[in-house]
């Protein structure tokens, strides 16, 4: 069960390792006294074993005052004293690592019987329950929070995104409505910043105004039209299986350095490591000059919220938190799914389980997968991912929604939290909240484990917005970094027609859900659409059971 590679990829083998540790430790803050005065607090991936040493914390903790954060459950969300770590809601990989390394457990024999069970609480497992909320079903999620790397947390009453932040899909935007979900358009075309300097509405003109030299936007330019005009569907096998990178190259090296930026906060990858596919059809979607775009403050974490809320109420039984699936097994006409639960190993038996989380885990639960499924599985890569949330006293900008820097910025993107709610407010004594994307390559998995390394990370964001918004500093009181090791699938070449769609073969009883099953983007929608089929799936299937069970029902 145990490879070398996973070891290397997951990061916690890394993650012991005394030489990366300790030449994070020997990087000194750029600033040490801002860092005093900027409470910096870190979350995610291994949070409850790494804190922030209690002396780089400074000023009066909300949590010391006694004070709630609201919106964010016992577990997550909880700025701890300074004489405490100080840690953000957290991934808790312990298990999962347990079993990545082969572990071996005892599984007892099925204790219960569902119709459903669904391995995973992220979106796609969440919208699963939702589709069959009226079977017999058991949700069962790792982590204390529904929602998987779409999740909002607060601070001061503001609402920000810790992953997902925006969509425009119709199905998702109808799902919304009908779990009473109010609508909130976008309404605004994104910026950027080229060579430090704000350029506003940068797909609506913007471009010609900002400071590339005029060949650079003449490549701009071109490179939209000639994608617009080409057929990408009629080509779709062809591009799937060529690289970006190569598809970018006659427009000069600066397109490739904004898909470079791009591309790891949308896709996760770079244009080298990017199917053509994915980087052509993005010119159709990526301007952020789409009218119907929609969020919520504190983006798409909010549907992972309102779901489960919706769910919790709905089937307050089967909705199982901070419960670990160790081993998904087809026995029989069974299959067993075996659990850690309250310290407790558990096994529950169903006649059909929609395996909803990565399948970087899922390849390692799921017993007797064949092995070009296992290895189609094994082939996706996902690139580690520091959201940082920079909460300030006062609006440090209120000029678009999003905004994109190309590379070599650490900072890919970032969004204004409220901005859907807010936009209009002159008021600038208010708290704020920007939301900053800083996407890892995927070398560097196991350094997001050392808090140093997020730390510094966290000083280059607050240094890059001071550059860009000067006087921002002294507005910053707090910067929340929230890591996952894993969040994002590689839309790489050959995924999306090649990979996935071996990937998602149902395997006897065994269904498989999650957005990384679809190909294409690692998106909320793609989360529903995975949802959808499945659900068509395991309905078929159980008919078709149902009918074999009236000729004979199988001990479990
Ligand atoms: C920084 C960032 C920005 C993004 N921005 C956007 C955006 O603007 N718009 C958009 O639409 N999408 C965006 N996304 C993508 C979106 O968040 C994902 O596509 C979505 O979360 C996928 O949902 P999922 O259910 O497929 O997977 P996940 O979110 O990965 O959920 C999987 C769930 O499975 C659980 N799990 C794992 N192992 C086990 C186990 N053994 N037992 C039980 N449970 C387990 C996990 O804890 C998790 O809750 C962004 C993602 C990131 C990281």
């Amino acid at each position: 069960m145990s490879d070398p590679k996973d070891r290397h990829d997951s990061g916690v083998a890394a993650g012991n390792d005394s030489s990366t540790a300790r030449s994070n430790r020997a990087v000194e803050p750029k600033n040490p006294s801002r860092r005093d005065a900027i409470r910096y607090l870190i979350g995610g991936a291994v949070a409850a074993a790494c804190p922030i040493p209690a002396s780089l914390l400074a000023g009066t903790p909300q949590s010391a005052t006694g004070t709630p954060q609201p919106g964010t459950s016992s577990s997550a969300g909880s700025v701890a004293a300074a004489t405490t770590p100080a840690k953000l809601g957290s991934e808790s990989n312990e298990i999962c690592h347990r079993v990545r390394d082969g572990e071996q457990f005892n599984f007892p024999a099925p204790a219960k019987e569902y119709e459903i069970i669904i391995v995973g609480g992220g979106p796609s497992g969440l919208l699963t329950s939702y589709k069959l909320r009226d079977t017999n079903f058991l949700l069962l999620e790792k982590e204390p929070r529904f929602g998987g790397n779409a999740i909002s947390e607060q601070w001061k009453d503001q609402w920000y995104s810790t992953g997902a932040a925006y969509q425009m899909d119709d199905p998702l935007e109808a799902l919304c409505r009908e779990i009473g979900m109010p609508i909130y358009r976008i309404r605004s075309v994104d910026a950027a910043i080229v060579n430090d300097k704000l350029v506003p509405e940068f797909w609506a003109g913007g471009l010609w105004k900002s400071s590339y030299p005029d060949a650079v936007k003449k490549n701009f330019d071109k490179f939209f039209k000639d994608m617009k005009a080409m057929d990408i569907e009629a080509n779709k096998e062809k591009l799937d299986n060529m690289s970006f990178a190569e598809l970018l190259k006659p427009y000069g090296p600066e397109l490739t350095a904004w898909f470079d930026n791009f591309g790891p906060n949308n896709w996760g990858a770079r244009a080298a490591d990017t199917s053509a596919y994915i980087g052509a059809d993005s010119v159709n979607w990526g301007g952020g000059v789409e009218p119907d775009r929609y969020t919520w403050p504190g983006g798409l974490g909010r549907i992972s919220l309102a779901l489960s809320e919706h769910m919790q109420k709905l089937a307050p039984e089967r909705m199982h938190n901070k419960a670990t699936v160790l081993q998904v097994e087809q026995k029989a006409s069974k299959v067993h799914v075996s659990y850690i639960e309250n310290g407790e190993i558990m096994t529950a038996a169903a006649k059909a389980v929609v395996v909803a989380c990565p399948k970087f885990i899922g390849k390692k639960i799921v017993k007797g997968l064949p092995k070009a499924q296992y290895e189609a599985m094994d082939e996706l890569r996902y690139q580690p991912y520091l959201v940082v949330n920079v909460c300030s006293n006062q609006v440090i900008y209120n000029g678009s929604y999003d905004t994109n820097i190309p590379a070599p910025s650490p900072i890919v993107d970032f969004n204004v939290a409220d901005w859907v709610i807010n936009r209009d407010n002159k008021e600038v004594n208010r708290p704020a909240v920007l939301t900053c994307y800083v996407p890892r390559p995927e070398r560097e998995r196991s350094k997001i484990l050392h808090d140093d390394y997020c730390m510094q990370l966290g000083e280059q964001v607050v240094e890059k917005v001071e550059t860009w918004f000067p006087g921002a500093k002294a507005k910053i009181e707090e910067v929340h970094i929230y890591r996952r090791g894993h969040p994002m699938y590689v839309s790489a070449p050959g995924v999306m027609t090649r990979v996935a769609p071996e990937v998602r073969k149902p395997l006897g009883n065994i269904f498989f859900a999650h957005s990384d099953t679809e190909g294409g983007i690692s998106e909320y929608s793609t989360g529903l659409r995975a949802a959808e089929r499945v659900t068509k799936e395991v309905t078929a299937a159980l008919g078709k059971q149902a009918a074999r069970a009236s000729v004979a029902v199988p001990a479990v």
